[in-house]
């Protein structure tokens, strides 16, 4: 049973425990509010078992937004086995990072030590190529910002470290930022050898976001590394990974980082209503 569990209705908990604390809160995404709560037992946690409840809550947030999508007649292009994708730059926060590594773990020892170098191989060839110096403009804001730096992985067309004979090897604990990259255009768009853009889908509240704000809040320090850095990123915080903090201070973060997230981007849209 996950230490920190998501019930998909209101004051619903799945297995019952008298000492289980149940919070509801309700997202505004997909154009409808959706009501969840989360369920914990009061002991201490580590961030690492934020990542299922927070894969689960990414999830209800896709699924709304493609049947709001198939209800005004488009479909949602990606699938299983589709990986034009999965030479993009995908920033994962250090919740994830923790989790990956732990489910690493769990495979042969011939395995792991294929992806870690797997890993490896990519971010020397990362580090083999300069950013271009327009990242660095101070004229660029955060988004420009980032747009110039996803362009310019793409274009080193850096296979993902995880893609082994086209298919994600780690495709049940892939990262946020893969499970919320929807576009309803053509796959052949996506390459990155593509003159046309795809057509992203926007997905109102990105879980891969608020995960990455809560680790600041908690840790105090970077809320993201690069996927292929994942061994380095490891090596350097080992301490930091195996940190236990009491379940009810991860959940608090959580939400007033999902509520902080909320508010902002509620403010950038111009303040849709919920309904
Ligand atoms: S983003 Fe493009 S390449 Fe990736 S799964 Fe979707 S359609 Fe396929
Ligand atoms: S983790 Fe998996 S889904 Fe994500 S980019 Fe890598 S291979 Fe693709």
């Amino acid at each position: 049973m996950p230490a920190i569990m998501l019930d998909d209705r209101q004051g619903y908990t799945r297995q019952y425990d008298p000492f289980r604390v149940t919070v509801p809160f309700e997202v505004f995404a997909a154009e409808r509010t959706l009501r969840f709560s989360i369920s914990y037992l009061p002991r201490p946690v580590m961030l690492s078992d934020l990542v299922p409840m927070a894969n689960q809550l990414s999830q209800a947030i896709v699924d709304a937004t493609s049947r709001r999508i198939e209800e005004s007649d488009c479909r949602i292009s990606c699938q299983k086995g589709c990986d034009a994708c999965c030479s993009y730059m995908i920033p994962i926060s250090p919740a994830e990072a923790y989790r990956i590594r732990n489910e690493i773990y769990k495979l042969p020892t011939v395995e792991q030590k294929t992806l870690f170098r797997s890993c490896q191989h990519t971010a020397r060839q990362l580090i083999d190529h300069k950013l271009p110096g327009t990242v660095f403009s101070p004229t660029q804001d955060q988004e420009e910002r980032l747009e110039l730096l996803s362009d310019w992985y793409k274009e080193l067309k850096l296979p993902c470290p995880f893609l082994v004979h086209h298919a994600c090897c780690i495709y049940e604990f892939r990262p946020l930022a893969c499970r919320e990259y929807l576009v309803t255009s053509h796959p052949s768009k996506c390459r990155s050898e593509s003159n046309e853009r795809s057509k992203r889908v926007p997905i109102s509240v990105q879980i891969a976001e608020v995960l990455a704000e809560t680790c600041h809040i908690l840790e105090g320090c970077e809320s993201s590394v690069l996927l292929p850095l994942l061994p380095a990123f490891l090596q350097n915080n080992s301490q930091r990974s195996w940190a236990l903090y009491p379940a009810e201070t991860i959940v608090s973060a959580f939400l007033e980082s999902l509520a902080d997230y909320t508010q902002r981007n509620f403010a950038m849209v111009g303040g849709e209503s919920a309904q």
